[in-house]
């Protein structure tokens, strides 16, 4: 990912401002004409409606009108890209964007000269009605980048974030096919027997964290101390976050330059198994191994992994019907619930096969009986959403 910490002055963190506040307006404009929208009625305005409209806004407000009608569009762009998401069933529905919380706005069309360095540590942006605003230069600036995303994190900190695919990482060419299966102690366990683990908060970390919680729980609403409290948990849940990220960056560069082909198990499916059966059927995987915030943590960890390896091996990743990959024994191929000793091994009732329970599943996923999808582009498509027959086929 290509993400810089920018360092606008005080005006230019005004305009900055004045954006983000556009932005959110327009979008949540969009999600109150969606909100009437029931099926049957005629439809919501699109994308082209809704930019006439928002000319016609401009038009009357001096506010909106003073701001850039290119941050503007771009959020109705935003929101079209998420509603397409949403009826595409891979993501939620588009909410409300709050002040403080969700800030941040798209500029596109950039030109060549839009980014420049000034010194080893020092880049600038041009940036409509904010001018030239710096930013640290921590990493090279992806060539060819049209576009970028300016967000404000909760910690009040400034980011931008140019887009650019990642780079293609060309696979070894040999065949080399890899199973990965969403551990329920490590981040993933691999086929070939290798446990990943997303850097969990330390120890002492997670104690502040519990301690800030608290102290924010008691403080009184709107006082100046509960806002430093919140100021100081958002700073450490941020930079956790940004562990996490450089973290799978890693991970899947490596996954993805090693194997050929990445099979994965396709979690829209199992999470459409695990509702069909009830969860208190199949404890296997539903046990109260760790605390939330660290289930929270493996899970965000997970997403982000099978994202980036999508991008970065693009053809290369394939989704696994997750039926039974945990109950099967991956040497001889008996499935049995009895085989699952406990949370972390696996010992076949057939063969005797023992293995680190992870590892068997990702040696199943490795296999492949059932692909579900093929990543190509980063959007996961189900070939088949029922179900039940799903676990007929397993
Ligand atoms: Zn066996």
């Amino acid at each position: 990912m290509f993400r810089y910490r920018l360092v606008p002055s005080p005006t230019q963190e005004a305009g900055l401002r004045d954006h983000c506040g556009h932005a959110r307006f327009v979008w949540n404009l969009a999600v109150e004409q969606h909100r009437h929208w029931r099926p049957g009625r005629t439809s919501a305005p699109g994308y082209l409606e809704q930019c006439r409209q928002l000319t016609a806004a401009r038009a009357e407000h001096e506010w909106l009108r003073a701001g850039s009608q290119m941050v503007q569009q771009q959020a109705l762009r935003d929101f079209a890209q998420a509603m397409a998401n949403y009826f595409g069933g891979t993501h939620g529905k588009p909410t409300w964007r709050k002040a403080g919380r969700d800030e941040g706005f798209r500029v596109v069309a950039l030109k060549p000269g839009g980014v420049r360095r000034l010194s080893r540590h020092i880049g600038q942006v041009r940036v409509p009605k904010a001018g030239w605003i710096r930013f640290r230069w921590s990493r090279a600036v992806p060539p060819g980048t049209k576009s970028y995303r300016i967000t404000r994190d909760r910690a009040g900190r400034w980011h931008i974030a140019f887009a650019a695919v990642p780079e293609r990482i060309a696979g070894p060419g040999n065949g080399a096919t890899v199973g990965i299966d969403r551990g329920v102690t490590v981040s993933a366990a691999l086929s070939t027997g290798e446990m990943l683990m997303a850097p969990e908060l330390s120890v002492g970390r997670k104690r502040r964290s519990r301690r800030l919680q608290r102290r924010l729980a008691r403080g009184k609403r709107g006082s100046n101390r509960r806002e430093r409290v919140r100021l100081a948990l958002a700073r450490l849940r941020a930079r956790d976050a940004d562990s996490r990220k450089d973290w799978a960056e890693k991970a899947c560069t490596d996954i993805a330059r090693r194997f050929d082909l990445i099979r994965v198990e396709d979690l829209q499916i199992r999470n459409m198994i695990r509702s069909a059966r009830g969860t208190a059927g199949n404890p296997g995987r539903n046990v109260r191994a760790k605390s939330g915030l660290n289930r929270e943590i493996l899970r965000s960890g997970w997403g982000l992994l099978v994202r980036r390896l999508e991008q970065k091996a693009p053809g290369r990743v394939e989704k696994i019907n997750p039926a039974f990959t945990s109950q099967q024994c991956s040497a001889c191929g008996n499935v049995d619930p009895e085989s699952r000793e406990s949370q972390a091994s696996f010992v076949c009732t057939a063969c005797g096969f023992a293995c680190n329970a992870d590892v068997n599943a990702a040696r199943n996923i490795a296999a492949g009986h059932a692909v579900t999808a093929r990543g190509g582009d980063g959007v996961t498509r189900p070939m088949n959403r029922e179900p039940q027959l799903l676990l007929q086929s397993a």
